[in-house]
C-alpha cells in the first residue's frame, strides 16, 4: 500500500454534489503545505464540512482529485488514509463505552496516563473527574450527558493522543467561554505545530492565527490569503 510522509494536501479542481443538479464544490483547488494551518470560512451551507468529509473519504469526488503527499487518496486503502488523519467533527458522537476508551479509541497501546494527559491538554480532564465514575463513566443513550463543546473536547483529546500528521478540525459553532477557548487553542497549537491542519473556523482567533484563509462562496473559493490581506 501507499504510505504518506510529509502531510501535504492538494485539492485539484475538485467537483462534488450530494444530489444531481446541486453543485456544492465546483473546481475547487488549494494546497496546504506540510505543517501549515489553513482556515476554511464561508456562509453556512457553503461546503466547508464537505471538504473535510471528502478528505477523510466519507465520499468520493466526482471531478478532479485530492492528493496527499502527491498520492491520489481514492487509490489509497481507507484504513491507511484514516490512520494518517485525525478528525474533530462539528458534532462529535461518542460511542457506547466509557469515557477513557472514547479518548483511547484506535490507540490501544496508549496508557491510562497518556489518555489523561491528552484530556488535560484538551481541557476536559477536570470535567471528567467531576463525573460520578470519572474516566470509567459510561457514555451511552441513557448515560453521560455532555454539551456539544465538551464532546468536541473529548474528540480533541482523542486527536492529541493519536497525534496524526494531518488534523481536520470542524469547529463547533456553539460559543465557548474565552478561557476555555484560549486553553484549547494553546493545546491545539502545541499538537498542531508539526502537523498540517485544515480547520473550519468560526472563531476570529482561529482565523487570525492561521497561515492561509480560504473563503468559500457559491461552490468556489472566492478569496484566499492571510488575515491581514483579506
Ligand atoms: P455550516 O457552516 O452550517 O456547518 P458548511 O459550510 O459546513 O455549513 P456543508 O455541511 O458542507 O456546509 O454542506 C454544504 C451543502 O450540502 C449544504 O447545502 C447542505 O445542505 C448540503 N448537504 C450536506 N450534507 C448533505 C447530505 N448528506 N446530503 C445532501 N445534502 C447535503
Ligand atoms: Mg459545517
Amino acid at each position: 500500500d501507499l504510505s504518506f510522509t510529509e502531510g501535504r494536501v492538494d485539492f485539484q479542481n475538485v467537483c462534488f454534489s450530494y444530489t444531481a443538479g446541486t453543485e456544492i464544490l465546483s473546481e475547487v483547488s488549494f494546497t496546504v503545505m506540510p505543517g501549515q494551518t489553513v482556515a476554511l470560512v464561508g456562509p453556512s451551507g457553503s461546503g466547508k464540512s464537505t471538504i473535510i468529509r471528502l478528505l477523510f473519504r466519507f465520499y468520493d469526488v466526482q471531478g478532479g482529485c485530492i492528493l496527499i503527499d502527491g498520492q491520489d487518496i481514492s487509490k489509497v486503502r481507507q484504513n491507511s488514509l484514516r490512520s494518517y488523519i485525525g478528525v474533530v467533527p462539528q458534532d462529535t458522537v461518542l460511542f457506547n463505552d466509557n469515557i477513557r476508551e472514547n479518548i483511547r479509541y484506535g490507540r490501544i497501546s496508549a496508557s491510562d496516563q497518556e489518555v489523561e494527559e491528552a484530556a488535560v491538554a484538551a481541557d476536559i480532564h477536570h470535567k471528567i473527574l467531576s463525573l460520578p465514575d470519572g474516566y470509567n463513566t459510561e457514555v451511552g443513550e441513557r448515560g453521560l450527558k455532555l454539551s456539544g463543546g465538551e464532546k468536541q473536547r473529548v474528540a480533541i483529546a482523542r486527536t492529541i493522543l493519536k497525534s496524526p500528521r494531518i488534523i481536520l478540525l470542524d469547529e463547533a459553532t456553539s460559543a465557548l467561554d474565552s478561557q476555555t477557548e484560549r486553553n484549547i487553542q494553546a493545546s491545539l497549537a502545541k499538537v498542531c505545530a508539526n502537523h498540517t491542519t485544515l480547520v473550519v473556523a468560526h472563531r476570529l482567533s482561529t482565523i487570525i492565527s492561521s497561515d492561509q484563509i480560504l473563503v468559500l462562496q457559491d461552490a468556489r473559493i472566492a478569496e484566499r490569503g492571510r488575515h491581514e490581506e483579506l
